[in-house]
């Protein structure tokens, strides 16, 4: 039995590629069964794809240049005009590289010089870290309008993490209130991604043992009603994805376990809801730490496996 469905075996889960959310299926909103009694909206796993181009970034004035320049056809560096462009070729004025590329939002195409598509790759990772941010106000159920009223003040993408944020750690003592530990656990999933994103890496890092934290925990309440599944602690699965990047951080700062454990004990230890959690903060580091060790086996498998492979 995978990890996955020994989770699913405690919870009741809806069609859910993220973990571990509880969910209530007559109404299709994770909540802890059982335990909410007001109606408090939990986050969704994934926004509809339909519903994801809502966000129109102001375009700067170079990007308005570059989808001009295309249309033009005309060479960004000597303004010599080409009878046709398609791709990416040289101009046989100046002799210079021009690159074509699609824009990530208005879909036209653009004329760059090779040194500006460094500014086209910067302002297209900002667009889609905005677009996350957005993306993850909705999962909270937080009205867009709100979102992009807030935001719009300046546009800028460090706005966008900073406003989504304040929502969401809004919603975090009203899940502890209600018990809604799942949802309180994925704001903390959302903090570190966020970290993430801004590639703040060693708050990235903590943050991602803190959703380590929280999962060696299930996380459930030992004080919900009676009848509730109680999560078993010992089987304590961690996602993946949490793992991974843990293992990444771990790489490249050459941490040592013993490390990494101080640094998980302080990182439990201010939680500042760690104690309405059922495991200790020692004893939810042993879980983490054999399931971490047993993510790096089955890496090390994984790795053989494919040299194997390779070599047949
Ligand atoms: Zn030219």
């Amino acid at each position: 039995m995978g990890l996955r469905d020994k989770v699913k075996s405690f919870f009741v889960t809806t069609e859910t590629n993220n973990f571990p959310y509880v969910s209530n299926k007559d109404e299709g909103k994770e909540v802890l069964l059982g335990k909410v009694e007001e109606k408090i909206i939990a986050p969704q796993q994934t926004v509809r794809k339909g519903k994801r181009d809502e966000l129109e970034v102001p375009l700067t004035t170079n990007e308005l240049k570059w989808a001009t320049r295309f249309k033009n056809k005309e060479c960004p560096k000597c303004q010599y005009i080409f009878e046709q462009i398609k791709g990416d070729k040289r101009c046989p004025e100046c002799k210079s590289k021009i690159v074509v590329r699609v824009h990530y939002q208005t879909k036209e195409e653009c004329l760059l010089t090779e040194a500006e598509v460094e500014e086209f790759n910067q302002l297209k990772e900002s667009h889609s870290n905005i677009k996350w941010c957005l993306r993850e106000c909705k999962k909270y159920d937080v009205p867009v309008s709100d979102f992009l009223n807030a935001w719009k003040v300046d546009s800028k993408e460090e706005t966008a993490f900073e406003v989504m944020w304040k929502y969401v750690s809004n919603l975090r003592p009203q899940y502890i209130e209600k018990g809604m530990l799942g949802s309180y656990r994925n704001t903390v999933l959302t903090q570190a991604e966020s970290y993430d994103r801004r590639r703040m890496e060693e708050e990235a890092y903590k943050a991602y043992l803190n959703v380590g934290f929280w999962d060696t925990n299930g996380p459930t309440n030992t004080q919900t009603a009676d009848g509730e599944n109680k999560f078993e602690c010992q089987n304590a699965p961690q996602p993946r994805q949490t793992l991974k990047k843990i293992k990444e951080y771990q790489d490249k700062n050459d941490l040592s376990f013993e490390q990494i454990e101080a640094d998980y004990l302080l990182v439990a230890d201010k939680d500042v809801y760690k104690n309405q959690l059922p495991l200790p903060v020692e004893q939810s580091w042993l879980y983490f730490l054999r399931e971490y060790k047993k993510y790096l086996t089955e890496l090390k498998i994984n790795e053989q496996k494919a040299i194997r492979n390779q070599l047949v």
